[in-house]
């Protein structure tokens, strides 16, 4: 008789989203008569840029024709892809990252979700609370997360680091030693960025108790401040202890489209054995590549063109951001992220709950957010919003929410 992976009778469900979507359908449904404005899911919304769509026709043209058609993808990606990434991402910001050592794939949330299999079983996993739920998740259809406490909603074998308004929303040095530190910054979902120095920081942390890091950069596009990095191989001595995750979903418009890569320098080490041919082996054996087609897409990124058009892009999300940023400081409310990221992270007035003001938010302004709460424990009281809408939506949100 076969038996099914136990570890994912574990998981509570995430009703986040769907859960959202009830609340929003039942009011939609009681009143046919109001538009409601939805600045709650982490989806673009901005078609793709015209340097895109003419690599992408480009690359059709060539599948159509015997002398220029292709196949199955080397293992890794193509070289034209991951030479443009190393120049363009990593050289030009003075960091040591060779083309071998990049693994093209169809995004992070892949990437984030399967990394965690070329480490033992008990490893211990530190995230910061609240968090993008795939880092957990995935540890717990594996085995390592321990048991669930519905009581404080948190796992057994897992190491919270909160992220809270006294900490700036950075995480502090963990108490407990853990052997793998999950890092996203800028953050989704709080918004918040750190310094190059407190990046060190923990670069020189892991390097000293012997952990991991695996440094989720998604939203690297949108960092607007000088001081902090772009890439975690900006800090000394990350070649020996970091993994980077990066995704063409937030800076180009891909979340539809598919295309990311991770980064492991060959320096990486456990004994003698290099995480680079674990992950090798698992791409090789598990994956046969994001499409010729998507590749030569991701290049036309790193065009030009391409950089001019998504620089524009970016900044036409960053204005709705600074807009919802601005307009609910004026109306009292206490906001960060922002400025280095896409997302607002706002505290529910009058100490109320996340959900409580979700069900507040959509009766009386009609504009749907995400409860802060459903990103984990440290999340309760808070709550998101995208920046992620049209501008005139966005612009007539906060106008909303002002008049509240
Ligand atoms: C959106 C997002 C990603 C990107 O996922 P893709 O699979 O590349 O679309 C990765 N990490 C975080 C935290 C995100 O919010």
């Amino acid at each position: 008789m076969f038996k099914i992976n136990q570890n994912y009778l574990k998981l509570p469900g995430s009703y986040l989203f769907s859960d959202i979507g009830r609340k929003v359908n039942a009011y939609a449904a009681a009143h046919p008569d109001k538009r409601i404005i939805r600045l709650g899911i982490g989806d673009v919304t901005q078609p793709l840029a015209p340097a895109i769509i003419s690599a992408l026709h480009g690359a059709v043209e060539e599948m159509g024709d015997a002398a220029t058609f292709r196949g199955y993808a080397p293992d890794l990606g193509y070289g034209f892809l991951r030479d443009a990434i190393a120049e363009n991402d990593y050289k030009a910001r003075g960091c040591d990252i060779r083309p071998e050592e990049i693994f093209i794939s169809d995004g992070a949330k892949c990437d984030s979700g399967n990394i965690q299999e070329i480490f033992s079983l008990d490893n211990r996993i530190a995230v910061c609370d609240p968090v993008y739920p795939v880092y957990v998740d995935t540890n717990v259809m594996a085995g390592r997360a321990g048991c669930y406490d519905s009581r404080t909603e948190t796992w057994s074998d897992v190491i919270y680091m909160p992220c809270m308004a006294e900490n700036g929303f950075a995480p502090d040095l963990p108490k407990e030693t853990p052997d793998i530190i999950y890092l996203c910054f800028p953050n989704n979902p709080t918004g918040a960025a750190i310094t190059r120095g407190q990046l060190q920081e923990w670069v020189d942390y892991a390097n000293r108790v012997g952990s991991v890091i695996i440094y989720d950069a998604a939203y690297e596009a949108y960092i607007s401040e000088e001081d902090v990095p772009h890439s975690i191989y900006e800090c000394q001595g990350a070649r020996t202890c970091a993994i980077e995750l990066r995704s063409f979903s937030k800076n180009a418009g891909f979340t539809g489209v598919r295309l990311g890569f991770t980064v492991i320098p060959r320096e990486l080490k456990a004994g003698d054995v290099s995480l680079h041919s674990l992950w090798a082996r698992r791409h090789g054996t598990k994956y046969n590549g994001a499409p010729y087609i998507v590749q030569r897409a991701g290049e036309a990124v790193y065009s030009r063109e391409g950089r001019d058009q998504l620089k524009e892009q970016v900044a036409y999300y960053m204005r709705n951001a600074a807009y919802i940023s601005q307009g609910l400081k004026e109306a009292g409310y206490t906001v960060s992220g922002g400025v280095n990221a896409p997302y607002i992270w706002l505290k529910a007035p009058g100490g109320m709950s996340s959900w409580d003001f979700f069900d507040y938010l959509l009766e009386k302004a009609n504009v749907v957010g995400t409860p802060g709460v459903g990103f984990g424990p440290s999340g309760e009281g808070y709550f998101r919003l995208t920046a992620f809408g049209s501008y005139e939506n966005t612009v007539e949100a906060v106008e909303r929410i002002k008049a509240l």
